[in-house]
């Protein structure tokens, strides 16, 4: 596995997979940890998070650094990444003990209750995008409840997935409370298929969501999948335009435009339509892509090349399905793997900008007559992951928040995470919920503690 420099074109570092054999002992190693995890009072856990935040804040320039290095990403973004990991720690070094604590219910019983018991060794499959919160997400509720981690981070990312091992070590955890397995995707099927593995959660692909749950199904082992999204937003005749303009034009460059919640649908009704994209073009024109670890680079390269070429492709051939190109659509000369903020005007339907998701700077600007086919339009995707709506109007946003079909919809605002906050799609985006009280109990079992009366 190999992580190249997409700036510079240059291959940082080679690294070996681990053999069957490796991975089989690292598992067994994480379910004897397991015994002891579980029994650790939850102080005792907490105290180990906060520490595990306090590392990452300790090290946040030399982790913005390497995620620089390894798939491009702005430095001022890697340090806030990183101070959201942390965030994210403490969230549930403080707030995991409530969430997980037995819950009485009345019934016939002299007492009963509610116990949310962890299950044992979860497997992450997780992608390059935001390479420690994506895995800071998953781990820090996961470990809170008990549970141990076994990571197969994306290839192109070994460094970072090697680094998140570090900070849990550093932090003081035992050695394999969280591990991390440097191996391709195609040995994915044989750790779900391994006995000890009691769980999977994936974060990537819609396509690679699809394998994982098919084998994980065959195996009747629980999943939770977080996939892509092409999100909408709706801006109606009563939205403040500026801001409606500029949130669209900020939602849509996050992370170069790589983040599954980046908006990538634009459906503005007929009443704004010209003034929309004449301004959106304006704000996607004074874009610069370039070295992300300069402090004036609005966006750095896409994480790989291969990732590039296939954006273009899919701008390339929205153009030849009527799309009008009005902003970028060039690959720009060097080794770079950079590609310029796009704009694609009267997109439709059949479109591959409307029906695909585009993980790239790239926005699909959609007409539509009024409230009623916007929203229709906003639904009419394979997708349901976030979206946002633009109007002056709360009971109305409220109205067609609930029309949405997506798992979270944002007002007069773009759509963010939040460790406080349910997170996760419906339709091809996938299923289960990540952060707050939901997230959680995903990979919990919700056990039924019943005494009957002594007499
Ligand atoms: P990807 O190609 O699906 O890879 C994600 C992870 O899955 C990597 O670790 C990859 O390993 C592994 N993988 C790929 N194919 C697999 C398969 N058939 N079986 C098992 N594992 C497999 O996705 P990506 O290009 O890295 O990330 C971009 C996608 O992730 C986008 O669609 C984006 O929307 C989605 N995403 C979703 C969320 C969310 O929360 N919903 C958040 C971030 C990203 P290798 O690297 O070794 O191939």
């Amino acid at each position: 596995m190999q992580s190249v420099n997409p700036y510079t074109g240059e291959t940082i570092r080679t690294y070996p997979s681990e053999s069957d054999e490796q991975v089989d002992q690292r598992i067994r190693a994480a379910d004897r940890a397991f015994r002891d995890w579980r029994q650790t009072p939850f102080a005792e856990r907490a105290r180990l998070m906060h520490s595990a935040a306090a590392v990452l804040r300790d090290r946040k320039r030399e982790l913005a650094d390497l995620m620089a290095d390894e798939m491009g990403k702005v430095l001022r973004d890697g340090v806030s990444e990183i101070e959201k990991c942390a965030s994210c720690c403490d969230f549930y070094a403080n707030n995991a003990p409530a969430f997980l604590a037995n819950q009485h219910v009345d019934s016939d019983a002299a007492n009963s209750y509610v116990a949310f018991d962890p299950l044992g060794v979860i497997l992450a499959v997780m992608p390059w995008n935001f390479p420690f919160w994506q895995v800071f997400r998953f781990a820090a509720p996961s470990l809170m409840a008990g549970n141990v981690a076994v990571l197969k981070h994306a290839s192109n990312v070994s460094g970072c997935a090697l680094a998140i091992q570090e900070i849990f070590q550093q932090a003081g955890f035992a050695q394999s409370v969280f591990g991390t397995l440097l191996v391709e995707s195609a040995r994915v099927e044989k750790i779900i298929h391994h006995p000890l593995v009691r769980a999977v959660t994936l974060t990537g692909s819609t396509p690679a969501g699809r394998s994982v749950a098919g084998i994980a199904g065959s195996e009747l082992k629980k999943t939770v999948l977080e996939l892509g999204g092409s999100d909408a937003y709706v801006v109606l005749e009563d939205a403040d335009l500026g801001l409606a303009v500029r949130t669209c034009a900020q939602s849509r460059l996050i992370n170069a435009g790589q983040s599954c919640i980046a908006a990538k649908r634009f459906i503005v009704v007929s009443a704004l339509y010209g003034q929309f994209v004449q301004r959106y073009v304006e704000e996607f024109n004074a874009i610069c892509c370039g070295d992300p670890k300069d402090g004036e680079t609005d966006i750095g390269p896409l994480a790989r090349h291969d990732l590039r070429d296939g954006v273009h492709g899919q701008v390339q051939k929205s153009v030849q399905q009527g799309a009008r190109l009005l902003a970028g659509g060039q690959i720009p000369a060097g080794r770079s793997a950079c590609y310029p903020a796009t704009v694609l005007a009267d997109v439709k339907p059949g479109m591959a900008a409307f029906d695909e998701e585009i993980f790239g700077p790239v926005a699909a600007i959609i007409e539509a007559p009024g409230e009623q086919q916007a929203v229709a339009l906003a639904n009419q995707s394979q997708y349901g992951l976030g979206a946002a709506v633009f109007t002056g109007d709360a009971a109305r946003a409220d109205r067609i928040a609930r029309d949405i079909e997506a798992g979270s919809v944002f007002v007069n605002a773009f759509v963010k995470s939040d460790a406080r906050l349910p997170f996760g799609g419906v339709k091809h985006s996938g299923y289960g919920r990540e952060l707050s009280s939901f997230g959680i109990r995903e990979f919990v079992n919700i056990k039924t503690v019943w005494h009957g009366a002594v007499s």
